[in-house]
């Protein structure tokens, strides 16, 4: 069946009386669900709205299952479901600067008087314009009787028993900056925290008072809006709070920032490295234009720390993701190394090599990576055929070895085929290092993990492996970083 909610206006719902069921009962108020609306069927009544005096628990006033008729006071446009409140024992408005809808309703105004206008909407409800509100419309755009105006539904006002309407307006006005606040925030992710930045000014105007504008994408505003400043300002006049102001700085033609044109999304361009954080890598992408790697595409590390392994200077290839709303440039993938940054006398860094960066990154085919050949047989003749882990040597013949070659780093997160990332282990071992059961320390000596619990007998001669040393081969040049990014990456520490 589609939908009722886009041809249903939610004015039609404003103020009637319906029957619902109480859902749920919680310290804040209840749940209810109203079977006859038409999309969600779910409502909240807060408590200050269910009951007039103080109460401790409502359970002691309500009962799941039990039908309430509640007036619909204000319908919330979003995921959350619709809210709705008792009108009987209503307290006072809360919900006005929540209200969600954007684009308002066209209305008429009635009657203009000191109580300030009342507006008859479409749908036949009259709502009031306040004083207040109505001494905020300039002279040029004053209300007369007859005009049409655009509103936003505000609170109830029992007062004069409509709502309060709030008119959609904006308004350009001279104005004079007096602060500069650049304020962090921390939004949390199931990983981690990601810290971000706003910076916003703050405009005296004469008319309006103080109005706050987030200027964080007018890069350096610092500098080309100092302190004192004259400016413009649009301000939108709906939902306009005392506490709450808001508008936007209206930049002259020579303030704007050319910005290059972003690349076609999926096209994979050749960009220079310019900035690395621990969560990322910033590349010039076109002028006045960075895009963001984000650390996992070039290496998986749980210790984000991309600027071992990528530079400033880098030559890279990227693939163009999407770019997000919040920022200019694009989400950039990245693909391959072309040409590291050297400069005279630098030795090759042992940390940047255990990575293949150079390896193109290729959809649909295993791991993603491609092998190189002989890799196998450098590492088996350099260790002898005999397992790292547990010493035992591997050739049943002449011709015939179980002897694995194994990846420190796997070859699936761009570990490198050069034998500084390789051990030679038998299957089992292999098995078991691969998935993390097995690592070695940076003392050459075996730790196994808890994860191995029962006393099965493989489970008992991997354990038996705990604390012993590796055998290496006289010669070996096994890297220490691969063995702790294996440690830090694929062993199961539950230590
Ligand atoms: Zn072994």
């Amino acid at each position: 069946m589609p939908s009722k909610y886009k041809e249903e206006s939610w004015y039609d719902w404003y103020g009637k009386n319906v029957e619902g069921i109480v859902a749920e009962i919680h310290a804040w108020g209840l749940e209810i669900n109203i079977p006859s609306l038409p999309v969600s069927t779910r409502g909240h009544l807060h408590i200050s709205e269910a009951t007039e005096g103080q109460v401790e628990n409502l359970a002691t006033l309500f009962a799941i299952g039990q039908i309430l008729i509640v007036k619909i006071r204000l319908l919330r446009k979003d995921r959350t479901g619709w809210e709705v409140s008792l009108k009987a024992t209503f307290i006072e408005a809360r919900w006005a600067a929540e209200f969600p809808d954007s684009s308002g309703a066209i209305g008429c105004v009635e009657r203009v008087g000191e109580f300030g206008a009342l507006v008859r909407l479409k749908c036949g409800l009259v709502g009031r314009v306040s004083a207040y509100n109505l001494s905020l419309i300039p002279q040029s755009h004053q209300l007369e009787v007859g005009a049409t105006i655009v509103v936003k539904m505000g609170k109830w006002d029992f007062e004069s028993n409509c709502p309060l309407l709030h008119p959609v307006l904006t308004v350009e006005v001279p104005g004079i900056i007096d602060a500069v606040n650049v304020s962090v925030h921390i939004k949390g992710n199931k990983k981690r925290n990601v810290g971000y930045s706003k910076t916003t000014a703050r405009v005296s105007t004469e008319s309006y008072g103080t109005v706050e504008c987030d200027v964080s994408r007018l890069i350096k505003i610092q500098e080309r809006f100092r302190i004192g400043s004259n400016v413009m300002v649009s301000i939108q006049l709906a939902g306009w709070l005392s506490w709450d102001r808001h508008g936007k700085i209206i930049l002259a033609e020579s303030d704007k920032i050319q910005y290059g044109q972003v690349p076609e999304v999926g096209s994979v361009i050749e960009v220079l490295v310019v900035r690395v954080v621990d969560y990322g890598a910033f590349c010039k992408v076109a002028d006045n234009l960075a895009g963001l790697i984000h650390h996992k595409s070039v290496i998986y590390d749980k210790t984000p720390e991309l600027g071992r392994y990528i530079r400033p200077g880098d030559l890279i290839s990227v693939r163009v993701l999407s770019t997000p709303p919040d920022r200019p440039g694009p989400s950039l993938d990245f693909v391959t190394m072309v040409k590291p940054y050297t400069h005279e006398g630098q030795d090759a860094d042992s940390c940047r090599s255990l990575f293949n960066l150079a390896q193109e990154k290729r959809k649909r085919v295993s791991g993603g990576f491609k092998r190189a050949g002989g890799f196998r047989a450098e590492v088996l003749d350099a260790f002898d055929h005999t397992c790292t882990l547990c010493g035992m040597s591997q050739l049943i013949s002449e011709e015939i070895s179980l002897a694995e070659a194994a990846h420190i780093v796997p070859h699936s997160r761009r570990g490198a085929d050069i034998i500084e990332n390789a051990i030679c282990l038998c299957p089992v071992c292999h098995w078991a290092f691969d998935k993390g059961l097995v690592g070695i320390n940076q003392d050459k000596v075996i730790v196994v993990s808890k994860m191995i619990a029962n006393e099965s007998d493989v489970s008992t001669s991997l354990r038996k492996l705990d604390g012993r040393r590796v055998v290496l081969p006289e010669s070996h040049k096994v890297s220490y970083t691969a063995l702790n990014w294996h440690m830090r990456n694929i062993f199961w520490d539950l230590s």
